[in-house]
């Protein structure tokens, strides 16, 4: 018998057990509408401490978010009757530009524009110490699915990121907004919303919150993780909040599977 058939013999259930692909890389995404949208003031600052963390060996792979101008294209592709696959098609773009930005900005410092069939050489780019930086978005593209009662597409930004953290088994998906994490509803519409440290996804989803702050898809495949258990929230407008995370503290707030 080939050790091949060996291999395929030994996945029986409950065994399964994928590698942690890159285990010790930061997963990170920068907001699309919360961070980039509002330009050098709050990007320029996030961009230091992602250096800085690089230079202290901390390997980041930063992802980006699309923000208003993907808010656009999805608001006049619905409007227009597009299919869910074809906005999500559109809506690749804006975090593509949003990353070329990015990575321009990041040259000096080891910026790289990368594709996710780039994962394959994640290990070399990151033992030079160059800070890989992709599009947020996951490639379904047409092929992805239709959520019920809306058209436009349930994977984003957010869910792309948390995809790439698990696939690539890094314990915990960062993202960078302009809140300090979780509050009991959005704090720009009510100002009395108070801020939520830690929270499970389960006690999130049983709180019914009118409104959270990464996409709900994410919250809701989270305990079905194999790697990353752990969804961090923080606010990139507040120095040294992203320096702190990338070194593993427990800032901002974590949401747990
Ligand atoms: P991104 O820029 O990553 O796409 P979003 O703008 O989609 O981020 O999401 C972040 C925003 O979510 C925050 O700026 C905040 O106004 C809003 N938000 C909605 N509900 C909540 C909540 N329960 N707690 C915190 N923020 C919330
Ligand atoms: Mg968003």
């Amino acid at each position: 018998m080939t050790a091949e058939r060996k291999t395929l013999q030994a996945h029986v259930p409950g065994e399964y057990q994928p590698t942690a692909v890159m285990p010790d890389v930061r997963v990170v995404k920068i907001g699309g509408q919360s961070i980039l949208d509002r330009g050098r003031a709050a990007v320029f600052p996030i961009l230091d401490e992602i250096v800085e963390a690089r230079r202290q060996g901390i390997q980041v792979v930063l992802l980006a978010g699309g923000g208003t101008r993907a808010r656009h294209i999805y608001s006049i592709a619905s409007e227009l009757e597009m299919p869910t696959g074809v906005i999500a098609t559109l809506g690749k773009y804006i975090p593509m530009q949003n990353a070329r930005m990015l990575q321009m900005l990041l040259a000096k410092h080891g910026g790289l524009y990368i594709l996710p069939d780039d994962f394959e050489k994640l290990p070399l780019y990151l033992q030079m110490g160059c800070i890989p930086v992709m599009s947020g978005m996951p490639p379904f593209g047409y092929w992805e699915k239709r959520e019920e009662g809306s058209r436009i597409p349930p994977h984003r930004t957010d869910a792309g990121v948390f995809l790439s953290a698990e696939f690539l088994g890094s314990r915990r998906a960062i993202f960078i907004k302009d809140e300090d994490g979780l509050y009991t509803d959005d704090p720009k519409k009510d100002p009395t919303a108070t801020h939520i440290p830690r929270i499970t996804a389960q006690e999130l989803t049983a709180r019914g919150l009118p409104d959270v702050v990464v996409e709900r898809v994410v919250v809701e495949y989270l305990p079905r993780a194999q790697w990353c258990k752990e969804l961090q929230v923080i606010n990139g407008l507040k120095p040294g909040q992203v320096l702190a995370a990338l070194k593993g503290e427990d800032v901002g707030t974590i949401i747990s599977a």
